[in-house]
């Protein structure tokens, strides 16, 4: 036997792990990878989106309660976690845009909000990293900056050049991006809602897509993991803050989801080991050099 194979997935906010990629870290934790989450904020300045806990007292308390809303979410994920300890950018919103709020991680240099992942990575020493793609997948600020971070730290952790003091260096093989939002899995997931007699929450998008600027022939690598949809779902229901559970989220039944688009995407960013594409493991060529 040899050694465990470990996984990386580095996310913006608390509830980013259990919407993209979530299915994909469940399944791997549960055939024994070890999968540990990296948060770079703590999700401070997100607002409150369940109807049902829009009240003062959350508000009030909205840091730890997505602490504890973490916690229960990795404990049914399956993974480890950790954060990285900076400061939520919130989402400017607004004609002129406002100002990032100072200190917070949108604003930070690069090179110097990338020293904790770095760090991270020489502790951890995954074989594979998941991150987002470069406009963040969406255009919050915390999630273009966690798109740099996580690329600058791939390249920096295995030069003994750079960071020194933060342990002894790590090469990653492979480096993803994310790739959920993409113009053909919602047209399946529409259709097969359509097909099956039923209103389909994802008309409107599908309308307003503009498929030049799609993303979806960039997929290099799609990974099985419909029987963890589930799983996928109750993590993110655990983030009770952040999502409605009778909202929009939810409105595909599984069994759609599973018929229509049973995996979940990713383009292979970074490889270091020989390039087999399309692809349906994170692992591939990683797996044969690791476990030999
Ligand atoms: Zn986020």
């Amino acid at each position: 036997m040899g050694e465990q194979l470990r996984l990386l997935a580095v996310h913006a906010h608390p509830d980013d792990e259990s919407s993209k990629g979530a299915a994909t870290m469940a399944k791997y934790a549960a055939e024994g990878v070890d999968v540990l989450v990296a948060t770079c904020t703590g999700g401070e300045r997100g607002s409150v989106l369940n109807p049902k806990l829009d009240r003062p007292e959350v508000w009030e308390n909205i840091a730890t309660i997505r602490r504890d809303e973490m916690k229960r979410a990795r404990e049914i994920l399956g993974v480890r976690q950790a954060w990285l300890g900076f400061v939520d950018s919130g989402y400017p919103e607004g004609d002129p845009l406002p100002p990032l709020p100072e200190g917070c991680f949108g604003l930070q240099p690069v090179e110097k909000a990338a020293e904790p992942l770095v760090q991270l990575i020489r502790e951890f020493r995954p074989h594979v990293v998941t991150t987002y793609e470069e406009d963040g997948g969406y255009p919050h600020p915390d999630h273009v900056m966690c798109h740099k971070v996580s690329v600058a730290a791939f390249d920096a952790a295995g030069d003994p050049d750079q960071y020194p003091g933060t342990g002894e260096p790590w090469q990653p093989l492979k480096l993803y991006y994310q790739m959920g939002f993409t113009l053909p899995r919602f047209r399946a997931v529409h259709e097969a809602m359509l097909a099956a007699g039923l209103e389909s929450p994802y008309g409107d998008w599908l309308k307003n897509w503009d498929a030049s600027k799609d993303k979806g022939h960039r997929v290099t690598t799609r990974v099985p993991c419909g029987e963890f949809f589930e799983v996928r779902d109750d993590a993110l229901r655990a983030h009770a803050t952040q999502v409605d559970p009778d909202g929009f989220w939810f409105r595909v039944p599984l069994s759609i989801q599973r018929e229509a688009w049973p995996t979940e995407d990713y383009e292979l960013a970074r490889c270091l080991v020989e390039r087999r594409e399309p692809e349906d493991d994170l692992f591939a060529g990683v797996r044969e050099s690791v476990c030999a």
